[in-house]
């Protein structure tokens, strides 16, 4: 069964047509720009990869242009639309409504419609992205796979905030977390290379991209944390300030006379490693400037790394012991040095890091050595396999 992946955002769409049978990616690709210009980069696996600058008004217009590359006689991957035997879409918020994915029908509509108020800048695109497909791939079953829904099973002591619990009821403020698809993607990844059973796992994950969360797995299933309400909470991340005392918060409102939306915008997009560092975002840059004997870029890597190891043994606690902890998404993935400087303050779980082992990029590895009490693995991350994986078993149902 042919699955094409889509990940919409607002301005644009990132795809991958998966072939679920043998898991192999036949295409992926980006649309960018969508509503601006236009731009649409394709890679067919094994393939030439190519650049088209066409104009792209609307996401209908941009899902035309990805069926229209898949089809293409020079770079495409198949021949008509009926090889694309579903879709499956990333849904960022699904509220309380989802703890599973789901096919997509009126119902499901209208329940994301009324998450689109808990996050307002996802799930319109994804929403749009879900109409242009009905309308170019009429009959073809669409799933949506939520980045809250592997977090629906935290228990109330986890996701209940100490605010009078009328606003739960009313507004359903509560922890959400995200990144589930990408925390259970590798609980499970780790559980096949423990060669155990998940069920019989405690697994500390943590995905460290430009945003960052860490989860607490026991038994497959997510029972805390580090993304709230929204993904704002939590650790430090790239210009995101994770968690901060409200009441600071409230306090530079009063003092410099800001807005809602302009406070909103300094926690969103000023903060987290690039406000401490006043650098960059990306810790590439950031490792960069501590190399050059930038002070400030030193300290925001290590709140950064301290806040994520404070997390880590927060989870401990939570789950009372662990079995193994996960790094995963581009720093996860790619920063030997973070992952070390964390580890370190581990060492008291009987944590060894293997120093070869840490640098190796680009593979799943056990970073530890036999000695360690508890094994630290590096697992690249795979949304789009996982949600390939959940839209085959829903279509596959559907025969039954
Ligand atoms: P997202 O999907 O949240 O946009 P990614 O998972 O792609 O993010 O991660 C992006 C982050 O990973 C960037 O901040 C980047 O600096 C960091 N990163 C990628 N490669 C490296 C590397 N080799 N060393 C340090 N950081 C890296």
């Amino acid at each position: 069964m042919n699955i094409l992946v889509l990940n919409c955002g607002s301005s644009s769409l990132k795809y991958q047509l998966i072939d679920s049978e043998t898991e192999n990616v036949l295409a992926k690709g980006l649309c960018e720009r969508i509503g601006i210009d236009g731009r649409l980069k394709h890679e067919p696996t094994g393939g030439e990869k190519f650049v088209s600058e066409n104009p792209l008004p609307d996401h209908t217009a941009a899902v035309q242009a990805v069926i229209d590359a898949l089809l293409d006689a020079e770079h495409g991957v198949i021949k008509s639309v009926s090889e694309i035997h579903a879709v499956g879409h990333r849904v960022v918020h699904g509220g309380e409504y989802f703890a599973g994915s789901v096919l997509i029908n009126d119902d499901v509509k209208k329940a994301l419609e009324v998450c689109s108020d808990l996050a307002p800048l996802h799930n319109p695109a994804n929403l749009i992205g879900i109409a242009a497909c009905e309308k170019l791939m009429p009959g073809i079953p669409q799933v949506g796979v939520f980045d809250t829904a592997f977090h629906q099973t935290m228990p109330e002591k986890a996701y209940l905030y100490a605010i009078p619990y009328k606003y739960y009821e009313k507004y359903k403020i509560r922890k959400y977390g995200f990144h589930g698809t990408s925390h259970k993607y590798v609980s499970l990844e780790c559980a096949k290379m423990m060669d155990m059973p998940i069920e019989e796992l405690k697994i500390v994950t943590c995905h460290l991209g430009n945003g960052g969360s860490i989860c607490a797995v026991r038994n497959g299933i997510s029972v805390d944390t580090s993304m709230g309400f929204t993904p704002l909470d939590g650790i430090a991340m790239g210009t995101r300030s994770g968690s901060v005392d409200p009441a600071a918060v409230l306090y530079l409102m009063k003092k410099e006379g800001l807005s809602v939306d302009e406070m909103d915008r300094i926690l969103n997009k000023e903060s987290g490693v690039l406000g401490i560092s006043g650098v960059s975002s990306d810790f590439r840059d950031i490792e960069a400037a501590e190399t050059e004997g930038n002070e400030r870029a030193a300290t925001a890597l290590d709140t950064f790394s301290y806040r994520v190891a404070k997390t880590i043994g927060e989870y401990v606690a939570a789950m009372k012991g662990v079995d193994a902890i996960v790094f995963t998404a581009g720093l996860g993935e790619n920063s030997a040095t973070t992952r070390q400087v964390i580890c370190d303050y581990l060492r008291y779980l009987g944590i060894h890091l293997d120093s070869y082992k840490n640098s190796l990029r680009g593979q799943a590895v056990e970073i530890t050595t036999r000695q360690s009490r508890v094994p630290v693995f590096v697992i690249p991350t795979n949304e789009e396999l996982m949600i390939a994986r959940d839209t085959k078993e829903i279509v596959e149902n559907l025969k039954k």
